[in-house]
């Protein structure tokens, strides 16, 4: 019963999930939506079992998610560099193995618009370099490097309708001009607003690659807020959301990575994200805290996103869509994984593994 009504169910979503990232790459209304869908739903909500014969994949949405983590694109592959190649590489096996791209943002606030039986994951760039985001002259028009990572992606997005890329771009306005915004100065506007019109994000890596352990309370509020206000000196309008701490170091008072003011600039950051070497746990889950997000470091060593994701298919630890965004699917078993109150917010339905004795 509960098969058939998914079969139908199925489509219908994945349309909505196509123009909800649609939405969200032009004005990023998305989560205002789904919080109203959610809102809407807690008047009604219930808790409830579900087996998983009835499902054609299990449903986990308490499983982790890889947030990528990638620095300089190009020759030759090293620990910070990966090559085109293998970019691409990286894609094609988050593709072919049934992960769907979503915002860091999305992680951070829950709003998972995923399609039913994909595992979300976010892509992040860190140190804004040429090999990034390179525009080339040729007969006269400026185009994308078909080999710089934007390239790369944006290939991939007319390859496959049904894998929304998007990243975030970790940048910095005021360091050394290799890393200083995509390393072609006379390019900088155009190319932050290339991004934000085509649903990328721009993050805070802060104003030079400070290591904010090292600086002061009033320090770190000026290296935040200066890359706030370098920003909007190219794109007035934009709002940096989400932040990726240099280095892995965080401040001494750890509540002005967030949120902080200099000389009436200010800062606001939903998402903080660590130089990571593991999977984040499910923003469901009781351990999430967006403000401390772990990333997965791109390469060819043994801590990659090969390596997780073929340990979390084998034990069924990665987070798999129930396809519906009012709802939390997940094992029974994680029960106590589930973060408080999030009933209150969504259907959550535990779905019951067969016994084995019941199997023919
Ligand atoms: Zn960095």
């Amino acid at each position: 019963m509960i098969l058939s009504v998914r079969k139908v169910i199925i489509p219908v979503l994945a349309i909505f999930n196509l123009l909800s990232v649609s939405c969200s790459q032009s004005g990023g209304k998305v989560s205002s939506d789904t919080d109203s869908l959610a809102d809407q739903n807690s008047r009604t909500a219930v808790s409830t079992v579900v087996k998983a014969k009835d499902m054609n994949f299990t449903a986990n949405e308490l499983g982790k998610v890889m947030v990528l983590e990638y620095h300089l694109i190009g020759y030759p592959e090293d620990r910070w560099r990966r090559t085109p190649e293998n970019f691409r590489k990286d894609l094609q096996m988050l593709y072919d193995n049934d992960f769907y791209p979503v915002s860091v943002l999305d992680i951070a606030r829950g709003n998972l618009n995923v399609p039913a039986g994909k595992t979300p994951f976010a892509i992040t760039l860190d140190d804004s370099s040429a090999g990034q985001f390179r525009y080339l002259e040729k007969n006269g028009q400026l185009v994308i490097d078909p080999n710089c990572a934007l390239g790369i992606m944006e290939d991939f997005r007319k390859k496959y309708k049904d894998f929304p890329i998007t990243a975030s771009f970790y940048v910095l306005p005021a360091i050394k001009p290799k890393l200083r915004l995509f390393a072609q100065p006379e390019y900088q506007k155009q190319k932050l607003e290339w991004l934000v019109k085509n649903g990328y994000e721009i993050g805070s890596h802060n104003w030079y690659h400070s290591m904010l352990s090292k600086l002061s309370d009033a320090e770190v509020q000026k290296h935040l807020s200066m890359f706030v206000k370098e920003i909007k000196a190219f794109i007035p309008d934009y709002e940096v959301k989400t932040m990726a701490l240099p280095l892995g170091m965080h401040a001494k008072n750890r509540v002005l990575e967030s949120k902080g003011e200099f000389e009436g600039t200010r800062y606001n950051h939903q998402a903080v994200l660590l130089v990571g070497s593991v999977s984040s746990v499910s923003p469901f889950s009781k351990d999430f805290n967006p403000l401390a997000i772990q990333r997965v470091q791109a390469g060819e060593h043994t801590e990659n996103p090969e390596t997780f994701m073929k340990s979390q298919i084998k034990h069924k630890t990665r987070f798999v869509s129930d396809g519906d965004p009012k709802s939390i699917s997940a094992p029974e078993k994680l029960k106590d994984q589930l973060k408080p109150g999030l009933d209150k917010k969504f259907n959550i339905k535990w779905v019951k593994e067969e016994e084995k004795s019941t199997e023919s």
